[in-house]
């Protein structure tokens, strides 16, 4: 196989602080790989700006002007890391390139690891995807809430790999058969996995953010997460269903059961306190299971709808 023609795109929101010094130390890792022999010299750095509203976008031309393989295209307004990412595989699929590599702004993920990415593209993989080692740089709160995020997602059914985050590598043969999927919500991280191409994983470090603030907020993670299952999984419709069913024949038999004792013994169940609990438990049950339909719901809606993932500004080519 020919050496690939290699393009890494970065998904940038308020990252003036981050961007010309990860662009830089990007260059550094390809000047290596260019020497080595494994890219192609005209291998190229996308940046998406995801709407930032500080200087990132003057950056990103200033860095354009002064030297072309750097690449990107500014977003109307803030559309999420998804999009972004998205936008930045459609880009590049657009300029041209053999495979990409997705990478973040603030260059937490280690940056040489792209190396063993692209070494396991020549290898005949379409996907490579990179694991953590670990997640010491992050919070308690929000390893905690990721790990079980992932094990409810595999329990779901979609089965992403455990502390994957976005740093993948894909082929151009992914890209096409992305293309052949319109959905907006699309959630690339079980979206690759579930395509069934060959996939390789490969281990990296984790370091800490290289300047500013985390732009993921509580927020943003947990739409990010009710996406993933909701356009992954129908599990928890199933599981509400059969809930639901159970329920009832709990009900059913209770039901019989007072019939029953009050025709042989005379003795009604009383008890206002019996009422009230019931009362509650189901009647949070229901809301809770409305509140899953209504998300499935709301995918449908956003779905319908077929509007555009995102729209682009500008564009630097
Ligand atoms: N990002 C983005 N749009 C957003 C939020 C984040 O494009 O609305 C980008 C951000 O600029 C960075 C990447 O997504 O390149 C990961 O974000 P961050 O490093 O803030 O997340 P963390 O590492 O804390 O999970
Ligand atoms: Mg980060």
């Amino acid at each position: 196989m020919e050496k690939p023609l290699l393009a890494v795109i970065i998904p940038c929101f308020n990252e003036e602080l981050c961007i010309r010094k990860t662009v830089e130390q990007l260059f550094v890792v390809f000047k290596s790989l260019i020497e080595k022999n494994k890219i192609q010299p005209e291998s190229y750095i996308y940046l998406i700006d995801d709407g930032s509203v500080d200087s990132t976008w003057d950056i990103i031309r200033e860095l354009h002007n002064e030297n072309p393989l750097v690449k990107g295209q500014k977003f109307i307004r803030n559309y999420g890391n998804q999009k972004a990412l998205i936008a930045g595989l459609e880009g590049v699929q657009v300029l041209g390139c053999d495979c990409v590599v997705s990478i973040d702004a603030d260059l937490q993920q280690d940056e040489w690891a792209i190396e063993k990415f692209v070494d396991e593209y020549m290898n005949g993989y379409d996907i490579v995807s990179g694991i953590r080692n670990d997640r010491r740089t992050d919070s308690f709160l929000k390893k905690s809430t990721a790990i079980a995020f992932y094990k409810l997602m595999n329990l779901l059914g979609a089965k992403i790999p455990v502390n994957h985050s976005d740093y993948r590598l894909v082929s151009r043969r992914a890209l096409e058969v992305m293309a052949k999927y319109p959905e907006t919500g699309l959630f690339l991280r079980g979206f690759f996995h579930e395509l069934g191409l060959k996939t390789a994983y490969v281990k990296f470090d984790v370091k800490p953010r290289m300047a500013g603030e985390s732009k993921f907020n509580f927020i943003k993670l947990l739409e990010l997460s009710l996406t993933g299952i909701t356009s992954f999984s129908i599990v928890p419709l199933r599981i509400i269903a059969m809930l639901g069913f159970l329920m009832a024949l709990f009900g059913f038999i209770v039901g019989i059961e007072a019939v029953f004792e009050k025709i042989f013994f005379n003795d009604a169940p009383n008890g206002m306190m019996t009422t009230i609990i019931l009362l509650c438990v189901f009647g949070g049950i229901q809301l809770f299971c409305v509140g899953i339909i209504g998300e499935y719901v709301g995918q449908i809606f956003r779905e319908v709808k077929d509007r555009p993932r995102y729209i682009k500004d500008e564009e630097l080519k």
